[in-house]
């Protein structure tokens, strides 16, 4: 027999999980000599999710949870399901059934007959939110797509089913700002890319903000690309070059045509100017340094209050 261990995070989820539970014993039965295991990680969940959890649990015990001391957000859910997972193959999904349970049999037939170690999934249209948001993602992979060196999928999802080898590779990095859909970049694999419509979340409600997410790009883009630190001598490279130029016509024009007072609002206005690109650069750098002093401190992920296995 082998094992598919499904991990999903949860972060206040009374109502989607039971819907969510449903779906995937109906979903298993179409799986034939594979047992599953359910890791719920409750991510300090303000609601009844860890109380469902543990009725799910004296059910079922395929129901497994982690329950977090407090809320560490989804990659560090992510990462403790990951640790927790003792299947041959694992998924990673979200509560709210945006990841569609039945995908699953078409992505563990990859993986058996196609030789796949990984398939991930994306999401091909954006239905059912909001404009601005969607237009944000997409200029934002744009955008992190060219200045990283590693691929990034537009509309990739965290929904994949990998095997425990890759689960490994994505354990051995223990950075504490994480970005999943780097990660995965990163470690490699044969990943296959199986593509959906958006679903819309089953019940409650989204947790994700536009600043949260706006700063989860962030994230993103320090963790995996060095660029804006480039953007910042090369902004400096390029105003030491005008400045070059524009002190060697003042000499000449002072030669030539003599030295009257004039110009100053514009040189006010280069003076603010200038100033603006030096905090922006100062900024960039701030940027990375606190990222790196959050690293350096080596700080755990998640701290865990109780599983089923220690009450
Ligand atoms: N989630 C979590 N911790 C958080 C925020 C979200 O574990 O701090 C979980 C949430 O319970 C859900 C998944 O991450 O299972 C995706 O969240 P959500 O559906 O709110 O995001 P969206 O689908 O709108 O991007
Ligand atoms: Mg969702």
């Amino acid at each position: 027999m082998e094992k598919i261990s499904v991990i999903v995070s949860c972060y206040n989820e009374e109502k989607t999980v039971p819907l969510f539970y449903e779906e995937m014993e109906r979903v298993s039965k179409e799986f034939e000599n594979v047992e599953f295991e359910y890791i719920f990680v409750n991510d300090g969940s303000k609601d009844d999710t860890l109380k469902i959890l543990k009725e799910l649990h004296q059910r079922d015990n395929k129901v497994r949870y982690v329950s977090f001391s407090r809320n560490f957000g989804k990659e560090a859910a992510m990462f403790a399901g990951l640790e927790a997972a003792e299947g041959d193959y694992v998924t990673l999904m979200d509560a709210d059934l945006q990841d569609p349970p039945a995908l699953l049999k078409e992505m563990f037939d990859s993986i058996k007959n196609e030789g796949y170690d990984c398939v991930a999934t994306r999401r091909v249209t954006r239905k059912g939110e909001p404009k601005l948001r969607s237009l944000f993602s997409r200029i934002f992979y744009k955008l992190i797509d060219k200045i990283t060196d590693f691929e990034m999928v537009d509309g990739a999802r965290d929904y994949r089913l990998m095997t425990s080898q890759v689960k490994d590779a994505i354990l051995s990095m223990k950075e504490y700002n994480r970005y999943s859909k780097g990660l995965f970049s990163f470690v490699g694999f044969n990943t296959k890319w199986i593509e959906y419509e958006n679903v819309k979340r089953v019940a409650g409600e989204t947790k994700w903000s536009f600043w949260k997410l706006f700063k989860y790009a962030l994230e993103g883009i320090t963790a995996f690309s060095t660029a804006p630190l480039a953007l910042a001598s090369i902004m400096g490279m390029f105003f030491c070059l005008i400045s070059g130029i524009f002190i060697f016509l003042i000499i000449i024009k002072t030669l030539v045509f003599g030295d009257p007072t004039s110009g100053w609002p514009s040189l006010a206005c280069i003076i603010v100017f200038i100033g603006g690109v030096q905090l922006l650069s100062l900024g960039i750098i701030g940027q990375y340094l606190s990222k790196t002093y959050l690293e350096v401190k080596n700080r755990p992920l998640y701290i865990v209050k109780e599983t089923e296995r220690n009450k």
